[in-house]
Formats: structure tokens, C-alpha cells, sequence
């Protein structure tokens, strides 16, 4: 028997078990990110479910948003608050650079799911991540059911969730006509802010602005550009036009467009 295998068997003697499913989801999505990643922008917290620590990517966040990572994480006044707890997770969960370590993860597993044919530790891990996407299925599967008896409940945890969860799905129908990712993020979060903070932050109002700002500015520059392009045309017309009417006093058949655009 390796010593690895002792080992395990020896913490499972002692009640000690290995890390759990979720954590090896993490590990398996984010481990390579973690490695490239320096110690001063990891964070070092741990696991809810088997209480082996776990490190999350802190790059790329500003100071505020590691201020909210680090409270949703470790902060037991803010974990016991089911409102502020809810409206943070959903703060995270919409936060442009928490988006972008998720498609890290995704972009890991496309790379293990195409390799496994020829790659058996690509396999195992890919077992893993099907373990836990079914794993998650159910636990989805078992909070909807849940949510759905549970919604008339008018205190405890489904009611302060649907509280939250109502002022989210406002900001959600309105996600077609705002139909920008960035913005909606930052209106998502500014509106959890006020669950979180008792008002929207000054920080999230000015993102808000500048990224309305440069909407309108795109928008103005493609509303040049097709003007700029419709007078070009305009111009091409008539310079045809002309061309045709100086070949007829010639006795010239008109030339065919493509010739005039060329
Ligand atoms: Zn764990």
C-alpha cells in the first residue's frame, strides 16, 4: 500500500476525511490559475463543507471587492445575516472579474474534457467535475422544490431570500433593453448594495455612469460612422451620374456599377 493510501486510510480511521467534492471541483477548475497567481492575491479561507482551507483568486478585484470576497468568506456577523449574506452572494456572483474566473474554470474544463481520450488523469478529473455538476443538479433540483413550498413563508431564510431574489429579478426582466453586460452587472450590484449597505455606493453609482457614458458614445460614434457612410454612397451616386451623362453626350453606353465602386 503507497503512503498515500495509508495516509488516507489513517484519516479516515481518525474521522478525517479527504476533501470534498466541491473543493475538487475548485482545485480542478482553478489549480493552475492558483499556481500562476501571487500568495498576496489569493485568499486563504475554508472550506464550509469538509473545513480544509481553500484558496480563491483575488487577482484582477479592486480593494473593494476583496473587502466583500473576504466578508462573504470569513466575516461571521455578515454570514449570520441571512439578507446581507443573500444580497452579497448575489453582489459576487455579478462582479465583471468573478464572471472572468468563471470562464477560467469553464475554459479548463473544455481543455481536460478534450484531452481525456488520450489523458487518464484528465479523465479522473473529468469524472470529478461530472460528480459534482450532478452533485449540484440535485442539490438545484431539491432548492427549488424548496423555494416553490416554502414561498408564502412570511419570516426565516426563503422569506429574506425572495426579498432579495425579487429586487434581483426586477433588474433582470430589464436586462434585454439595458443589453450591456458590464452595466447590468454594476446595476445588479448597486442594488444589492442597498440590502448590504442601506444605499447604493458611490463607487458603483460612478461605474453606473461612466459605463452609461461610454454606451452613448459608441452609440454616437457608430451614428457618424453610418452617416459618414451614407454620404460616401451619396457621393458615389452622383459622380456616376455625371460620368454617365458626359459617356451619353458621347454617344457612351452608361457603364455598369461595379466599374463606378471600383
Ligand atoms: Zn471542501
Amino acid at each position: 500500500m503507497s503512503i498515500a493510501a495509508r495516509l488516507r486510510k489513517v484519516e479516515k480511521a481518525a474521522g478525517v476525511g479527504g476533501r470534498c467534492l466541491s473543493c475538487r471541483d475548485h482545485y480542478i477548475r482553478y489549480g493552475n490559475e492558483i499556481r500562476r497567481t501571487a500568495p498576496n492575491d489569493l485568499l486563504l479561507t475554508v472550506c464550509d463543507n469538509c473545513g480544509h482551507t481553500i484558496k480563491l483568486i483575488y487577482s484582477g478585484c479592486t480593494e473593494r471587492e476583496r473587502s466583500v470576497l473576504t466578508a462573504a468568506a470569513l466575516d461571521d456577523r455578515l454570514r449570520s445575516d441571512p439578507v446581507k449574506w443573500i444580497a452579497s452572494y448575489a453582489w459576487i456572483q455579478y462582479m465583471p472579474r468573478y464572471l472572468e474566473i468563471l470562464r477560467i474554470g469553464e475554459e479548463e474544463e473544455t481543455r481536460l474534457r478534450d484531452a481525456m481520450r488520450s489523458d487518464k488523469s484528465a479523465m479522473r478529473q473529468v469524472n470529478v467535475l461530472n460528480e459534482y455538476a450532478a452533485h449540484e443538479k440535485r442539490l438545484e433540483v431539491a432548492y427549488n422544490l424548496a423555494k416553490e413550498q416554502l414561498r408564502h413563508q412570511k419570516d426565516g431564510f426563503w422569506a429574506d431570500y425572495f426579498i432579495v431574489y425579487g429586487t434581483l429579478d426586477e433588474v433582470r426582466k430589464r436586462q434585454p433593453e439595458i443589453n450591456d453586460d458590464l452595466l447590468f452587472s454594476f446595476l445588479v450590484m448597486a442594488e444589492m448594495e442597498v440590502f448590504m449597505w442601506g444605499e447604493k455606493s458611490a463607487e458603483t453609482l460612478k461605474l453606473v455612469g461612466d459605463r452609461q457614458r461610454e454606451i452613448e458614445e459608441e452609440a454616437e460614434r457608430k451614428r457618424f460612422e453610418e452617416e459618414k457612410r451614407k454620404r460616401d454612397e451619396e457621393f458615389k451616386r452622383r459622380d456616376k451620374e455625371f460620368l454617365n451623362r458626359s459617356r451619353a453626350l458621347c454617344g457612351l453606353p452608361p457603364l455598369p456599377s461595379s466599374d463606378i465602386h471600383a
